[in-house]
């Protein structure tokens, strides 16, 4: 079937979030050390990654913003490490977020890309997150005017790869899922949960993973977003 929309994932498809997090660890860190200078960043860094295992599911579908998430994780490594303030985690949490979107990069070929498919393709995000986080994403790229629909888990209550959120996408762009195509980088969320719904799908795999241990096979895997650009043409006709 003709291909008439395409929807993409934000984390690791459109945004390269992966020089985020040690600079975020270490401004909190910072931050904490000031008033408490017993803490030190090797136990820092290890009970932050323990919080985050801790906190994925909250992550991905919880009613609460992404600054009471952060929060709540600050409190917690706080609280791991033998400290327990909760007012000052608010401080700690905001020199963590401050840093994190600091070193947020868009992929370089992104706006290229949608530019070239603006108005041959309707363009939409299905994305798992808190709303202000992914809202703010987006803002900060100037990137909200080229995705209608744009579903993200927080603001739906399910997150992928749940059927339903990928069915409110589709819905609210009123095509089927044959003619829409989801374009994500997570073989569970993203191939598992588009392919279940019927969309077509093309995998995202900027790190060269291996294709052979995928459970579900995406119709396309592309190493960038040109590669995308070249397939959707072919779909277009
Ligand atoms: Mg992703």
């Amino acid at each position: 079937m003709k291909l008439t929309a395409i929807f993409f994932d934000l984390d690791e498809t459109l945004l390269d979030t992966s020089g985020c997090r040690p600079p975020a660890v270490e401004a909190s860190f910072r931050v904490a050390a000031q008033k408490y200078p017993q803490l030190n960043l090797e136990a820092w860094r290890k009970a932050s990654e323990e919080v985050k295992a801790e906190m994925h599911d909250l992550w991905l579908n919880s009613p609460n913003s992404g600054a009471e998430l952060l929060r709540e994780g600050s409190y917690r490594i706080l609280k791991k490490l033998g400290i327990d303030d909760r007012e000052f985690a608010t401080h700690v949490s905001q020199a963590y977020y401050q840093a994190w979107v600091s070193h947020l990069k868009l992929f370089p070929e992104v706006r290229e890309v949608l530019a070239a498919l603006r108005g041959r393709f309707r363009l939409g995000v299905i994305s798992n997150g808190p709303s202000d986080i992914q809202r703010y994403k987006l803002k900060l790229f100037d990137l909200e005017r080229e995705f209608d629909p744009i579903v993200i888990s927080g603001e739906v209550g399910v997150a992928k790869p749940d059927p339903a959120i990928f069915r409110r996408a589709l819905e609210l762009a009123r095509v089927s899922p044959p003619e829409a195509l989801y374009v994500g980088d997570s073989p569970v969320y993203d191939i598992v949960g588009a392919k279940g719904v019927g969309m077509q799908m093309v995998w995202v795999n900027r790190n060269s993973l291996p294709a052979k241990k995928l459970e579900v096979k995406p119709d396309g895997i592309v190493r960038d977003l040109w590669e995308l650009l070249t397939l959707a043409e072919s779909k277009k006709s």
